[in-house]
Formats: structure tokens, C-alpha cells, sequence
């Protein structure tokens, strides 16, 4: 067991970590997963306040029922059910949970030990709410250092609750960024997404990118005969061809209205043609069923190699000017040249 650390020594522990927060704040990192080192120093933080040996901090993703570590101290980020384990138990039940008797604990996964050895002997998890007392994550330290008693429900919560607090203002707002770059109807990122993606890591990459902007043929076609509903179904339907027909490392985006672009992870524009070529033909040949309609439509692309000599804003242009051919040129078709 450590022996207790000094009030001045944890007091300069924390100002270490709150001066490695806000450098981690300022950098201007061009790495889209920077705020994800943020929120290891929290867990760093977190570790520190109540002398653990390892903490973590769990996102709550309530659509998908999953808990997932956006940090935790000597670990790969794992994602787990969210009714699993103590941190379920935690969100459940919306207080912290303590045992300081894991192995006897109706809500341990003992797995975790059994596999790597490791010794759990104590754990406190606290949920972590947004600003509206909605709860959003949970904040876990694992094995108190310098108490052979383990975590203190009064002491430990008391002192946990300067990180959880924090972490749960860092994680809703990252949570707010996150929901302004999607589209609600088609839940797909926006043009404020596709922007931000483009800063932040497209324009890095070193290996051919390409883009595709592709647009619904005779969509006004749609609304003017079925109605607005029937064209949102569309719009939907067409979303999820776009993301099912793509790779992970791919992007897909709602341009507007209903015209779409992509981003092509390591495509050169002879790839570009053959991806943009297999999601017009999966397009075309489906059929998106709304209330007892059948509804059919075609989209039309035009495809640019994406040259990072020039803006991002010029780069659209080539593809929306190679667009514009495929709708005078008869619609329905990929075009990749001026
Ligand atoms: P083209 O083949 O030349 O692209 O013809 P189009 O009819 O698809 O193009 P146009 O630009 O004339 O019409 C686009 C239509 O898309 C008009 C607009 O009302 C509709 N639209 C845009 N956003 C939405 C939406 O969110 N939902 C629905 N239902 N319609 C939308
Ligand atoms: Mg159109
Ligand atoms: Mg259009």
C-alpha cells in the first residue's frame, strides 16, 4: 500500500494536470482526436483526487445502449452494453456505486482479471450529468492506493466530484459539436460536418482522397406527386444506401437538400468512378417503400481527386462542375472529367 500523499503534494498533482488541460486546450492540433486526450487527462485527474490505480470514463450513447470509454488510464477503449457491470448499475440506478468487495459483487464482470491477472480490490463510480441533470457518462476509479479499506463513500464521492464535474461539462459540449454536424432527418453529418472532418483530417491525409457529389434526379418530381413525407422517406432511404455502399474509412454527408458528398479514403479518381458506379446502380435499382408506394429514383455524380494544392472550396467546384455534365448529359450517370 502507498502511504497517504501530502495535501501539498496532491494540490500540486492537480495544478500539474488542470496546466496540461488547458495547454491540451490551447494547441492548436490539427488531430480530429485531440479532445479525446482531454478527456485521458481527466481520467488522469480522476485517478489522482482519490489515490486509484486506474480510472476511466464512460460515455453513455443511450440511442445505441452502449457504454463506451472515451478515456481510461492503461486500457484500449472498450464498449459495453449499458446495463453490464457496476457503471450500468451506477447509470441505472443514478448514483455512485462503491464495493470494496468486487469479486463478491452481484454487478462484477470478473472476466477482465481473470485474463490479464489484475487484482481488483476496490471501485467507486460516479455518474456524470450535463448541465440539465441528464445523465451522460459515469467516472470509475478502480483500487484505492492508500487505504487498505478501500473508497470512502463520503471522502472519495466528495473528491471524485471535481473531476466528474468537469468531465460532464467537456463531454455536453463535445456531445452539442457533435449533434450541430448531423442532419436529423437523414443522420448523417452535415456541411458543417463535412467541414470540420475536411480541417481536421482530410486535407492530411497521404494517400489519394476523392470526392463525389451526387444529386437526386427529378426530386421535385417526388414532393410535387407523393408529398413531402414520401421525399423524406427518399432522402432516408438514399442515406442509407450511401452509408451501407461505402467504407467505414469513408465519409458521407448531406450536402443539402438532396444532394450528397462523399469522401473516399485512398481512392484515386479511376476508384472514385468505379464506387460512385456501384452506388448509382444500387440506387437505381432500388425501390424505397413509404405507406403502399414504391418509390424509384436515379442520382446523378460528378467525381474529382481531391488536390490538396488547392481550397477545398475549388476542389467542390471541380466535382459540382463535373455534376452539372451528368445532369445536362441525361442524369443517371458517374462523370469524372471537364
Ligand atoms: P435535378 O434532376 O435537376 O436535380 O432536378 P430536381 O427536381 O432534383 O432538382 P430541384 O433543385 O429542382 O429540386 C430539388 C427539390 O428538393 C426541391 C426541394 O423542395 C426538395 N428538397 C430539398 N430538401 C428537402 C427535404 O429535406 N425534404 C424534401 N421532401 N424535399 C426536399
Ligand atoms: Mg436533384
Ligand atoms: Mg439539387
Amino acid at each position: 500500500m502507498k502511504e497517504k500523499v501530502t495535501a501539498e503534494k496532491m494540490l500540486d498533482d492537480i495544478f500539474s494536470i488542470m496546466q496540461r488541460l488547458y495547454n491540451e486546450m490551447r494547441s492548436n492540433d490539427s488531430n480530429h482526436n485531440s479532445h479525446l486526450r482531454i478527456f485521458e487527462i481527466f481520467a488522469e485527474l480522476g485517478r489522482t483526487l482519490v489515490s486509484a490505480d486506474r480510472a476511466s470514463f464512460w460515455r453513455w450513447d443511450k440511442r445505441e445502449h452502449k457504454l463506451i470509454t472515451t478515456a481510461a488510464t492503461g486500457t484500449q477503449q472498450i464498449v459495453i452494453n449499458d446495463t453490464t457491470g457496476l457503471v450500468g448499475q451506477a447509470l441505472a440506478e443514478n448514483r455512485a456505486v462503491i464495493t470494496n468487495d468486487p469479486y463478491n459483487h452481484p454487478n462484477f464482470n470478473s472476466d477482465v482479471d481473470k485474463k490479464t491477472g489484475y487484482v481488483t480490490k476496490s471501485i467507486l463510480v460516479m455518474p456524470v450529468s450535463n448541465c440539465r441533470g441528464e445523465t451522460i457518462g459515469a467516472f470509475q476509479v478502480i483500487n484505492k492506493l492508500d487505504s487498505e479499506e478501500g473508497f470512502d463513500e463520503v471522502e472519495d464521492t466528495k473528491r471524485l466530484s471535481v473531476a466528474a464535474f468537469i468531465c460532464g461539462i467537456a463531454l455536453e459540449s463535445d456531445m452539442f459539436l457533435a449533434d450541430s454536424q448531423r442532419d436529423k432527418l437523414t443522420d448523417l453529418k452535415n456541411r458543417f460536418g463535412f467541414h470540420s472532418d475536411y480541417q481536421s483530417k482530410y486535407c492530411y491525409k497521404k494517400v489519394p482522397m476523392s470526392l463525389v457529389i451526387c444529386d437526386i434526379d427529378f426530386f421535385k418530381k417526388v414532393n410535387d406527386t407523393y408529398g413531402h413525407n414520401a421525399g423524406d422517406a427518399v432522402l432516408i432511404h438514399i442515406a442509407q444506401i450511401l452509408d451501407s455502399k461505402t467504407r467505414s474509412t469513408d465519409g458521407v454527408y448531406r450536402w443539402g437538400g438532396e444532394e450528397f458528398i462523399i469522401v473516399l479514403e485512398g481512392a484515386p479518381i479511376a476508384g472514385a468512378f468505379i464506387a460512385a458506379e456501384r452506388i448509382r446502380q444500387a440506387i437505381m435499382n432500388s425501390v424505397c417503400q413509404f405507406e403502399d408506394k414504391e418509390l424509384r429514383v436515379t442520382m446523378s455524380f460528378g467525381c474529382a481527386e481531391i488536390n490538396n494544392k488547392l481550397s477545398v472550396e475549388e476542389n467542390i467546384k471541380i466535382a459540382d462542375g463535373r455534376l452539372y455534365r451528368a445532369k445536362e448529359n441525361g442524369r443517371n450517370q458517374v462523370v469524372i472529367e471537364d
